[in-house]
């Protein structure tokens, strides 16, 4: 019998999950949490719904939490099968929606600003899937004119309801910004909003932290329509700090 789309989706969630029986159950500890776990939202037929987290905020942690995990045991692998078998694992909790569904469209549950930084891919880090994160990012996650535009559309077309901004720990365009050292005219350009986050005495990952809570408060003061979001209760933005070295994110 053909399953229909929302089946085909939710058997797929939970085929990926391990909880068909088709193939070895993960383990399943506290810190795991899958977007099947937190549930489907009720909103009729739409069968993206069964991939999207009833918290994605909540999501998102749990994501970074299996990362980290995984993280550091492949940091200690004794070799590269290991360590691949290892930094697979955190996709066996993932929704996978299939090609034929990404083709038709795209569902983001969350939007993430965050640095260009070549350690930092929210994809890896929020251990997410495709059409899981709507992405933005740039050297310095700063609160742009092409990022705010950006998350204006997936806020009031995608009906994103949260938005992450992502510092992370030796942000080089953040240490540019707190250098006297000449920019081209782009650079200094870029690290211009860094520049007044600045607070005398901080160190690195201070300033880092005092830049992402910058452009979270600066994403609503350049945009009315992200304003009006969060006013009416139908948009979160929140601020947070990633680790390099542990893999772990904590918010501000
Ligand atoms: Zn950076």
């Amino acid at each position: 019998m053909a399953l229909d789309r929302r089946s085909f989706l939710l058997k797929s969630c939970l085929a990926t999950a391990g909880l068909l029986g088709l193939g070895q159950a993960p383990a399943r500890g506290s810190e795991v949490t899958t977007a099947a776990d937190l549930g489907e939202r009720d909103r009729g037929n739409d069968p993206w719904q069964v991939c999207r987290p009833r918290d994605p905020l909540q999501a998102l942690l749990a994501g970074n939490a299996r990362f980290a995990k995984a993280w550091k045991a492949a940091d200690a692998a004794a070799s590269q099968r290991q360590r691949a078998r290892i930094l697979s694992r955190p996709w066996e909790h993932n929704c996978y929606t299939s090609a034929r569904e990404l083709s038709g469209g795209q569902e983001p549950w969350a939007a993430i600003l965050a640095c260009a930084d070549s350690r930092v891919a929210p994809e890896w880090i929020f251990d997410a899937a495709l059409s899981d994160l709507f992405v933005i990012r740039s050297a310095g996650n700063t609160a742009f004119t092409a990022a705010v535009g950006s998350l204006e559309y997936d806020v009031g077309h995608l009906g994103i309801p949260l938005i992450l901004v992502v510092g992370h720990s030796g942000c080089g365009a953040v240490q540019a910004a707190r250098s006297a050292d000449a920019l081209s005219p782009n650079l200094s350009e870029l690290v211009q909003p860094i520049r007044s986050s600045l607070t005398a005495g901080e160190d690195l990952n201070q300033a880092v932290r005092a830049n992402a809570r910058q452009t979270a408060s600066q994403l609503t003061q350049n945009s009315e329509l992200l304003r009006g979001a969060q006013a009416a209760g139908t948009l979160t933005i929140r601020s947070s700090f990633y680790d390099i070295q542990s893999g772990e994110l904590s918010l501000i």
